[in-house]
């Protein structure tokens, strides 16, 4: 049997490595326009960073490493330019012109290209996308001639890193990002954190503002200027391009294979396209979100990885049953942690899928341990306690958090099942009650009727028709309060409830603290003493993420 592998890196080398392992006797071969196979493109911000200083780290393996341990026949240099899949051929460019190549047993692995909107400029070479080891040498070399002043267009995950990276190097970074916050996957409220921290090492931001055109600059102090729709232009001297990534997919759509709306590969359980003989995986394919169930590309290397393997158990005639993916991904930037999984909660609305979401910011090891550091974390539920998805900054223990909500999303798991899970812990570690378990107890209460929450989104609501309650210290609540709160201590809250009963002269009761705890126990003194009472989630912490704009009022 002939396998053949259009793309030789994450997927496409996942398959053909699997391949091999279960058929020593197949004919596998490998066919990767590029130079390189193999190599680590998630590292790629790191090595222009200089963290990772040796090039060489990033090519995990060569075409002659791979004949050794494989025996694969990979060809790079080579480009799959057509497939005629009467007769099951691909057509191949290389440096020996052009040639076809039979096989029994196709596989897509193109991966995606980096999205070029129709700008005037982009096409100049000071413009880079950040994808191969090539783009990575380029952007290097800038730098080592003299870059001072980059611009970095998308503040998505790459567009981050390469921010960060680029930073560490000394250039004057500037993002700019046409969504409503940077890093759009995240919500709203996490966002803003990864915001000041961008602030925070000296990155400019320009958000929500589209970038217009790149133009050649007439001075000689900088190579361009990056001009926006508001007409303001950023002197650059580098241009990081990062405003996403679309499936490449222009030789599975010339063959005739079945493509989604948003041009990725069809593909079924098996990752078998339309054509029985050619299977797809990884950037270029459609998958299936696990919770919102929306169909479309979800660029992510692990999910890519785990589809080759189970594609080359497809050829070989083993059954997979792939899961479908949550989207489970995780940056650095700067001194902070930002990770995802399973729906956002503005993934969740837009899909119509009905929830309720919890905020804390519980220490990522116990509080008394020196060294603790603040997590913070959302997590929605459906109204049956299905866990639906989680996000976390912080600056330690966030990828451990979110790996375990990703365990729990795949599992089923509900709020009960998160406040029984048994993790390990010890003081520098975590909690006796860790925030996983914390979330499913909030999330409980939520389900039960112990607690009732309102959101910053319903600020003004409150502020017009309740009593807002701020049960925080005396000195907290001098530091900055929301306009006509009434301040009565969590501690004394007992003593004073007639206050309460006389200010709200029969208007609901909004109750808050600095991160929703107190004003918990505040809650539910309150509704047992029959207020109609709510408490803030995630506090004043969280409403200040969501709505950065907000003046407190001091004294
Ligand atoms: C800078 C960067 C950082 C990233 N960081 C992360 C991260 O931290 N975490 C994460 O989960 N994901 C990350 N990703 C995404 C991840 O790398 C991809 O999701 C994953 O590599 C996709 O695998 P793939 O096999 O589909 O495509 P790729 O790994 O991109 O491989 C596709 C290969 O196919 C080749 N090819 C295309 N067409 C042809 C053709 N016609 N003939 C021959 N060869 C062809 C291409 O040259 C390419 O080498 C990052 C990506 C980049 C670029």
């Amino acid at each position: 049997m002939r396998i053949v592998v259009v793309g030789g890196v994450a997927g496409g080398m996942s398959c053909a490595a699997r391949a091999r392992r279960l058929a020593e006797d197949a004919e596998i071969i490998v066919l990767e326009r590029g130079e390189l196979v193999s190599f680590a493109n998630c590292g790629l911000p790191y090595h222009v960073s200089d963290e990772i200083r040796d090039r060489a780290a990033l090519l995990l393996q060569t075409p002659e490493s791979l004949r050794a341990a494989l025996n694969l026949d990979v060809r790079t240099r080579h480009e799959a330019t057509a497939i005629d899949r009467g007769a099951k051929t691909v057509t191949i460019r290389s440096a020996a012109g052009e040639t076809t190549l039979g096989y029994d047993a196709l596989v897509l692995a193109p991966g995606a290209r980096a999205i070029r909107p129709p700008l005037p400029g982009l096409d100049l070479p000071i413009v880079h996308p950040l994808r191969t080891v090539p783009d990575a040498d380029r952007i290097r070399a800038m730098v080592a001639d003299g870059a001072r002043r980059a611009v970095v267009l998308g503040a998505g995950f790459i567009g981050l890193e390469a921010a960060e990276a680029l930073r560490a190097r000394g250039l004057d970074v500037t993002i700019v990002e046409l969504a409503a916050h940077v890093l759009p996957p995240l919500d709203e409220e996490l966002a803003s954190l990864v915001d000041a921290e961008l602030a925070a090492h000296g990155v400019h931001r320009r958000i929500g503002i589209a970038a217009s055109a790149v133009e050649q600059s007439p001075g000689p102090e900088h190579a361009v200027d990056v001009v926006l729709s508001d007409g303001s232009r950023l002197p650059a001297d580098l241009v990081v391009l990062s405003v996403g990534v679309r499936p490449d997919t222009s030789l599975a759509k010339d063959a005739g294979l079945d493509l989604g709306p948003t041009g990725a590969i069809r593909v079924d359980g098996s990752f078998r396209t339309s054509d029985p003989r050619i299977w797809a995986v990884g950037d270029a394919i459609e998958v299936t979100h696990a919770i919102t169930g929306a169909i479309g590309p979800i660029p992510l290397a692990g999910p890519a990885n785990r589809q080759g393997r189970m594609a080359a158990e497809s050829i070989l005639g083993r059954t997979v049953t792939p899961a479908p993916v949550l989207g489970t991904a995780v940056v650095r930037v700067f001194g902070l942690t930002a990770a995802i999984t399973g729906a956002s909660q503005s993934a969740l609305d837009a899909a119509g899928i009905e929830h309720f979401t919890v905020h804390l910011h519980p220490g990522h090891h116990a509080e008394y341990f020196p060294g603790a550091e603040q997590i913070h974390l959302t997590a929605s539920f459906s109204p049956d306690g299905r866990l639906l998805g989680a996000q976390g900054v912080g600056k330690a223990g966030v990828d451990k958090r979110i790996d375990v909500f990703a365990t729990a999303l795949r599992a089923g798991m509900t709020a009960d099942d998160l406040a029984e899970l048994e993790l390990a812990y010890a003081p520098p570690f975590g909690s006796a009650k860790d925030p996983i378990n914390m979330t499913g107890f909030i999330a409980q209460n939520v389900l039960a009727g112990t607690l009732e929450l309102w959101y910053p989104s319903e600020l003004e609501d409150a502020m017009n028709d309740a009593l807002i309650l701020d049960v925080r210290s005396r000195g907290e609540f001098v530091r900055g309060h929301l306009k006509g709160a009434l301040n009565i201590p969590h501690t004394e809250l007992r003593g004073r409830i007639q206050e309460v009963g006389a200010a709200a002269d029969g208007r609901p009761v909004r109750v808050h603290c600095e991160s929703g705890f107190r004003s918990y126990l505040a809650h539910r003194v309150l509704s047992q003493a029959g207020f109609d009472s709510a408490n803030l989630s995630g506090g004043i912490m969280t409403l200040l993420a969501a709505r950065p704009e907000l003046e407190l009022v001091t004294g």
